[in-house]
């Protein structure tokens, strides 16, 4: 038989196809197959890239073939039309001169069907069939034509010469002699290939599925530009972005800081503008290009001019204003202002905001304050992280964007008001704020960027030293001002609360004459406190109804005494002068000293027959129930000086009040007090109504000194008492009182509790 070498393909027994035929043996070949029967040997090459295949270059398995039409080509080649005939395995292989001659062995397929072949057929075909359905590639006209296929051998042959198989792949089903076995390997082929059929649909719709999406987006963003466009773009994202990137770029804020801000700026820009996020992103930004970064205002530090304001500003106050200038002139020889931070401290409306602007105004800066009365939590001071919902930087990154510039004045006002609970310390966070050694590099949460306050003035305000934490009061100069004595106050009035408050109230100068008459019942009646905050307010409400009357024409001019006052104001509120009109027995006057500066204090003791139970009333701290019980504990043993028996505590109950019974009250200080209405109470003897004191008791009777003379001093004369018993140990704190009130006052100095009892009691002890 002559051979007919292939190339890329097979011919199954049974296919008809046409194959262009141009090597030279090859052709003569086949003129010698039309020569005989018209019969050829098709054997496919291994490899198609052989020119010349030899013996070991061919598949040993091929197809018989009849030739059934052959044309000559012009440009000299054949084209021919063959059908496969039977498979056949080539025996032995011969080159002659022309063309290649082989022996064959024909092989032919059962025909015979038993139940086995007949299932193989039918899953052959229902696979096919699926196949078929998803590849899209096979017509339904073949699917039929294999549909009436009835040889289980030529089904599998026509089969899987319309898969898309190799050569490899073809030539071994070609080579299965076997019906059944070559069935079933069909099957599994056609199961992989479906297989691999959904796995190429699946990645299809995949991709497409992307590509549409993307290609909506740009198409939506391609409008919206237009549209923007169209509406002339201010009002858009893309003018905005480019106005905080300006406002970035001009902020001066460190390199680090930049680079953070424009990358969230970008962040923002690709973002859609309803998205939440977005919203997030732009505060952020915002907060950050707002923020003073390196904008500074030019310090002024010429004392002259420092003392001149705090003069023009403040009556009084000498020694405060003295130490304030003091300590700007260390700052000017440091030529720094960096250093300890200033606490003016001093019961409310004494002038510490006051002064605190007065300081900045000297100094050519800004003043921004804030008030840390009733922070209790970190993160007030130091910010809410950005995750949060409606995150915020702390008060003082708040304070910082006010002040506009990096180094105002700040005043922390009533940092002893700070508290702290499980939500973090704040305290700590202030620490931070007022070390110099860390605040060139404050972190707020919020912010994140670390931030410098390192040319920030801080200035703080308590009312109460003892409840600043310690740590933050050893980096403070402490600067305590204790309240203003009657004639200070009417200065204050005079020079500053009248002609602010008139200026405020749209009065002129020639509209109101408050007189001294009034002025000095404003001070005794109307208000009782250290410094001139309700003053003030009286002041303001007098000049509230003279603008009044003014308007609605009743007068011209209004001129306030004594009586216009009362009639203004109501009656009296408060007592002047003698606390109580006569001498008492069981009530002795003390003298306190709170937050709001100083006060009298009356305390009342009751006796009754009963089994020795003491009562203590009237919302007293620990320290003063101990100091009471301290007080009873010696006056028990005074029980032979007493007159009275060892049994007499156990029968008789004690109750000791002292009034006012809302207000807390606490502290060691009314320990000579409260002996001394008790012995009264249990002498019968009166105790004189001119007399203050003030000492802590012991148990043996030693008087104790005690703190905040000057501000008892200053309630004790408003009070209207005369003569002050205090402890001996406090005879140096004398000096600071002013001497309008020392002079008007007798000071008795005592070491044991026995003096106070003989100065106090009226008959003596
Ligand atoms: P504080 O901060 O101590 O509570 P402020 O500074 O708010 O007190 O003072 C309350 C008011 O009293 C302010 O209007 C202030 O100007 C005025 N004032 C306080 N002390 C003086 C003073 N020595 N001279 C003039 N005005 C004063």
């Amino acid at each position: 038989m002559p051979l007919l070498p292939l190339r890329g393909l097979l011919v199954y027994p049974s296919m008809v196809l046409h194959i262009d035929v141009g090597r030279d043996r090859s052709v003569a070949a086949l003129e010698h197959a039309m020569l005989s029967n018209n019969t050829i040997f098709l054997a496919t090459q291994k490899d198609l890239r052989v020119e010349a295949p030899e013996n070991q270059d061919l598949y040993k398995v091929g197809t018989l073939a009849h030739v059934k039409q052959m044309l000559k080509l012009p440009n000299g080649t054949l084209r021919i039309l063959v059908e496969g005939v039977n498979r056949a395995k080539m025996l032995h292989y011969r080159e002659d001169k022309d063309f290649t001659v082989v022996d064959i062995e024909v092989h032919e397929d059962e025909t015979f069907k038993d139940a086995e072949t007949e299932a193989l057929m039918r899953t052959v075909l229902t696979y096919f069939e699926k196949y078929a359905k998803s590849s899209n590639k096979i017509t339904t006209e073949t699917i039929e034509s294999v549909l009436d296929i009835e040889e289980p051998g030529r089904l599998a042959d026509v089969i899987s010469s319309h898969l898309p198989f190799k050569v490899a792949e073809k030539q071994e089903i070609l080579e299965i002699f076997n019906v059944k076995k070559r069935l079933d390997h069909l099957i599994i082929r056609l199961h992989d290939e479906q297989e691999v059929l959904n796995l190429e649909k699946k990645i299809s719709t995949k991709v497409k599925q992307a590509m549409e999406r993307t290609q909506k987006e740009y198409y939506l963003r391609e409008q919206m530009k237009a549209i923007q466009t169209e509406l002339g773009d201010r009002d858009g994202k893309t003018g905005e972005v480019a106005d905080l990137r300006k406002k970035i770029e001009a902020s001066g804020m460190p390199e680090s800081t930049r680079k953070v801000a424009l990358k969230e700026l970008d962040r923002y820009e690709k973002l859609p503008a309803a998205s939440a996020e977005s919203g997030v992103i732009r505060n952020y930004v915002e907060w950050l290009a707002s923020l003073p970064w390196s904008k500074k205002t030019t310090d002024r530090i010429d004392i002259a001019v420092a003392g001149e304001i705090l003069d023009r500003d403040h009556d009084g106050l000498e020694k405060v204003k003295e130490r304030v200038l003091e300590y700007l002139s260390v700052r000017q020889l440091m030529n720094s202002l960096r250093g300890p931070i200033l606490c003016l401290v001093g019961p409310p409306g004494v002038g510490k905001t006051s002064l605190a602007r007065s300081i900045a105004e000297s100094l050519d800066r800004k003043f921004v304050r804030i008030s840390l009365g009733g922070v209790r939590d970190e993160s007030e001071i130091r910010g809410h992280r950005r995750t949060y919902v409606g995150a915020m930087p702390g008060r003082i990154i708040q304070g910082m964007k006010k002040a506009g510039t990096i180094n105002p004045v700040f005043l922390l006002d009533e940092i002893d008001k700070m508290s702290n609970d499980f939500r973090g310390d704040p305290s700590a966070a202030m620490l931070e704020v007022l070390d110099p050694e860390q605040n060139g590099t404050f972190s707020d949460h919020y912010i994140e960027e670390s931030y410098n306050l390192s040319d920030v003035l801080f200035i703080a305000t308590a009312n109460d030293l003892s409840t600043i934490p310690g740590p933050l009061l050893d980096r403070m100069e402490v600067i305590s001002i204790a309240g203003y004595t009657e004639l200070e106050k009417t200065m204050i009035t005079k020079n500053h609360l009248i002609p602010k408050q008139t200026k405020e109230h749209g009065l002129k100068k020639a509209h109101i004459v408050i007189k001294d008459e009034a002025i000095t019942d404003l001070i005794r009646y109307y208000t009782r406190e250290a410094g001139v905050r309700g003053l003030e307010r009286q002041v303001a409400t007098v000049c509230r109804k003279a603008a009044k009357i003014i308007v609605s024409g009743e007068k011209k001019k209004v001129t306030v005494s004594s009586k216009v006052l009362q009639e203004m104001l109501g009656k009296h509120r408060f007592r002047y002068g003698q606390a109580e009109t006569e001498n008492q027995v069981g009530v002795a006057t003390g003298l306190a000293y709170t937050t709001v500066g100083g006060d009298t204090l009356q305390i009342e003791v009751s006796l009754t027959p009963g089994k020795g139970k003491l009562q203590l009333t009237g919302k007293l701290g620990d320290v003063m129930k101990e100091s009471a019980q301290t007080a009873l504990s010696y006056v028990r043993s005074l029980t032979h000086k007493l007159g009275v028996d060892a049994s007499y505590f156990d029968q008789h109950d004690l109750h000791i009040h002292v009034p006012e019974g809302a207000v807390p009250k606490d502290g060691p200080s009314a320990g000579i007090t409260m002996a001394t209405a008790i012995v009264s109470a249990i002498t019968g003897k009166a105790i004189k109504r001119e007399v203050g004191m003030t000492g802590e008791i012991t148990l043996r009777g030693r008087v104790l000194p005690i703190g905040g003379l000057k501000e008892k001093s200053l309630s004790a004369h408003r009070a209207g008492l005369t003569t002050i018993i205090l402890p001996k140990d406090n005879e140096r704190d004398i000096d600071d009182i002013p001497e309008t009130i020392r002079e008007q006052l007798t000071f008795k100095l005592v070491s044991q509790a026995e003096e106070v009892l003989a100065l106090a009691l009226d008959g003596g002890f």
